[in-house]
């Protein structure tokens, strides 16, 4: 993407204390944005905010699951630059993987929560101040993933939640296009981040032997194509769901 493309547009980036969230944060201030790095993880979204300096950053505390939680992040997020963000991601996440006979309720629970839910808590609060502050060219990415559409075994709640993405955005695409907002997700396949640290080395190498390119992805691959999608050079892009995985399938 291009230096400055993103001038004078404020990003609110959630899940902004690492991985791909935090690649996110990185691109969008290069690309000229004022960047509000978000996290459960309040030490963590400083410390992504820190490395890009107080005048392009700023962090937030939030709890996606947690409509108080969100609410309260709206009105914090209003005060740190002056206006509403107009670009928004979801990267906030968690896997609690597990065989289905075996999956505690939590753990289905938890996934959804963060992972659906918080997308929906997250995405209405903040295209209601984009609406309120008559905003133009808003723009919303969701992370869904590859898993989606793998359809993995051990994965039924993580899968679940990720194909609910895909479907979310497409029905909030719809939505908010009169309001000059886009709404688009992107599946990454396997990117290497603490969330897939925790994977099992004996699948990260099937996954690298499956994938045409060989390799895991960085999350600097992800976060520059969620900067095409905030940014105004994806104007007709909208609704849209990318894979962003090497050619894994
Ligand atoms: P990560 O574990 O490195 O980072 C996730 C961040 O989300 C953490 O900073 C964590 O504190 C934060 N978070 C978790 N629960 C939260 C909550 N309730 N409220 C606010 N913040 C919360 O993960 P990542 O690899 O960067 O993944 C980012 C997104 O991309 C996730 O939605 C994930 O499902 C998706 N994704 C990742 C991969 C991958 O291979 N890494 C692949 C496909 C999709």
């Amino acid at each position: 993407m291009s230096v400055g493309v993103l001038a004078g547009k404020v990003a609110l980036v959630t899940g902004a204390g690492s991985g791909i969230g935090r690649a996110t944060c990185r691109i969008l201030a290069r690309d000229g944005a004022q960047v509000i790095a978000a996290d459960r993880n309040l030490q963590a979204a400083q410390e992504t905010a820190r490395e890009l300096g107080s005048e392009r950053s700023a962090a937030l505390e939030v709890d996606v699951s947690s409509a108080q939680s969100v609410q309260s992040a709206v009105a914090e997020a209003l005060g740190k630059f002056s206006k509403a963000p107009s670009i928004v991601v979801n990267s906030a996440g968690i896997t609690r993987d597990g065989y289905l006979l075996k999956m505690p309720e939590r753990d289905y629970d938890d996934v959804y929560g963060v992972n659906l839910k918080g997308t929906f808590l997250v995405t209405q609060a903040f295209a209601k101040a984009m609406i309120e502050q008559k905003l133009e060219q808003g723009s919303i990415v969701n992370l869904s993933s590859i898993v989606a559409r793998m359809n993995n075994v051990g994965q039924a709640n993580y899968a679940a939640t990720k194909a609910g993405v895909i479907s979310f955005t497409e029905v909030a695409s719809k939505e908010f296009g009169k309001f000059g907002i886009r709404v688009n997700c992107i599946l990454p396949g396997y990117i290497d981040t603490p969330m897939v640290a925790v994977v099992p080395d004996s699948v990260k190498e099937q996954v690298v032997q499956r994938c045409p390119l060989g390799r895991l992805g960085q999350p600097e691959e992800i976060a520059e194509v969620i900067a095409f999608l905030a940014s105004p050079q994806s104007s007709y892009v909208n609704g849209a769901a990318i894979e962003v995985t090497g050619g894994l399938k």
